[in-house]
């Protein structure tokens, strides 16, 4: 056999699927929440090398398409794959429903791109959102359509990989992915059920991208960290926050905090909008306590990373490309990640519908899709999050001046109703916006 995979943590090849094998078998032990289907670990304490051979030599599994992850940007991949008649597998570390820290605060441009044909379990949908900067300036949008939808994402991801399964994708969970290999016209993926051969591979394993790594990129991306409490309160708590999410920048700096009144439970959170961003606890048990939250019957706190870029890394690599967070297409403005998530999983499906067999094109075809329609988005996303985040004082101005504009923009571009690139490079936007202010500011004048 020959062992020259790429793989994560720089450890021989034998050492990380002995690695692999051992922390999956000890996951196993101690929480039995793994179920396996391959003979090798079927009996408690077997041979962790056993195992380890087993997955080497285990029947090897062909599939035009492979996708890894089964977040929003995998199954939606795998939706798209299966819809067009590719026959496509995807593989699922965890058993589904599974846990994903988020504030499930899915924005509405994100909501019209989920499968009209699925039975989404929504928890509330939100019309109004509220945002503060600082303690001086409040503004407030209310909208006809929801702004924010908010879900489990338990709920949601698992109704997405169904969608997935109902097109046709095969669906292999729990199954984790170890190690890629890049080999002429096909990759190979080495699991813990055993052995695949794909022509294309589109990783969608999440912000740490272990598969990322496994497959030859040297980085994971970038990413800022984020903090989230579910805090369950009594009802007239919940009462007083309504149906406006709240956004409070400057709750960390750089960065904001967040309340959503998700129904049952307040979901409450934080997130840093620069790398290193620390004290993000005590920054939230602040916030809480600033919000008046103080009869908290039960509190689940996860932590989490939003990674809002790739550098330069490519998003392609031969047959393999990258979608959702394992692309680093989260919001660098806001720290949103479905959007971007679905988006990327429908490009690189697309790319390989309309492009395969030849990989170039395959290539091209989504480096140039995410190109025009989301990194560009990103790219703006991020001059106006430097301007927001970078420069409180020309932030502060913007906002005593145009506040209320601003926010209204920014409603738009999370309605899909416009751009970030277009409503921060047109012309006419900024004229209108422009001629609206000083409209206001008259008519105040008058008044008085
Ligand atoms: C605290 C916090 C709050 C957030 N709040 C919001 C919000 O309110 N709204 C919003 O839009 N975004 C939010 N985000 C961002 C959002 O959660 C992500 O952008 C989104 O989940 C990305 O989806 P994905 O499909 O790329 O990855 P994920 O949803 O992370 O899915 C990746 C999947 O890959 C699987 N996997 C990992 N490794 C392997 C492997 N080796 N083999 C097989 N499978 C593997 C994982 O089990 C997982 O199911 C938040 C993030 C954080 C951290």
């Amino acid at each position: 056999m020959d062992f020259c995979w790429n793989h994560p943590f720089g450890r021989s090849i034998t050492d990380q699927y002995t690695w692999e094998a051992a922390r999956l078998l000890g996951r196993k032990h101690r929480k039995r929440t793994i179920t396996w289907s391959t003979p090798f670990c079927s009996q408690p304490g077997d041979d962790i090398g056993a195992a380890f051979e087993v997955v080497l030599t285990s029947v090897r599994q062909k599939f035009t398409a492979a996708v890894v992850g089964g977040g929003p940007a995998g199954s939606t991949a795998a939706r798209y794959l299966a819809q067009a008649g590719v026959d496509v597998v995807l593989l699922e570390a965890k058993q589904m429903p599974r846990h994903k820290t988020c504030g499930g605060g899915i924005v509405q441009r994100a909501a019209a791109a989920l499968p009209s044909n699925m039975a989404i379990p929504w928890q509330r949908h939100c019309n109004t959102a509220e945002l503060h900067v600082g303690t001086e300036h409040r503004f407030r949008v209310t909208r006809t359509a929801p702004i924010l939808s908010f879900c489990s994402r338990a709920e949601l991801d698992h109704e997405l990989l169904r969608a997935a399964d109902g097109a046709g994708a095969h669906i292999w969970s729990p199954c984790s992915a170890l190690a890629v290999q890049h080999q002429g016209n096909r990759v190979e993926l080495v699991t813990t059920e055993g052995r695949f051969t794909t022509e294309f591979l589109i990783i969608a394993d999440g912000a740490l991208s272990p598969t990322s790594l496994a497959a030859g990129w040297r980085h994971k991306p970038l990413y800022v960290p984020a903090l989230e409490w579910q805090l369950f309160v009594p009802d007239d708590s919940l009462v007083k926050f309504g149906d406006a999410a709240r956004f409070d920048v400057g709750t960390v700096d750089p960065g904001y905090g967040w309340v959503f009144n998700k129904g049952d439970h307040l979901s409450v959170g934080v997130i840093g909008m620069r790398h290193k961003v620390g004290g993000l606890k005590t920054a939230l048990a602040r916030y809480v306590e600033s919000q008046g939250i103080t009869q908290i019957r039960t509190k689940i706190a996860h932590g989490g990373v939003v990674p809002v870029a790739r550098g330069r890394a490519p998003l392609v690599r031969g047959r393999v490309m990258l979608a959702g967070d394992a692309a680093g297409v989260c919001d660098p403005l806001v720290g949103e990640g479905i959007w971007g998530a679905i988006q990327s999983g429908e490009l690189a499906a697309k790319a390989i519908i309309n492009a395969s067999p030849n990989p170039w094109q395959v290539q091209e075809h989504y480096e140039s899709t995410m190109g025009e329609i989301v990194l560009s988005e990103l790219r703006a996303a991020r001059m106006l999050a430097r301007v927001f985040y970078g420069q409180p004082d020309l932030r502060d101005w913007l906002m005593e001046s145009f506040g209320q504009e601003l926010t209204e923009a920014l409603t738009d571009v999370m309605l899909g109703k416009t751009t970030y690139g277009d409503a921060l490079f047109s012309l006419t936007h900024w004229v209108r916006l422009l001629g609206r202010h000083l409209l206001t500011k008259k008519s105040a004048a008058k008044t008085k």
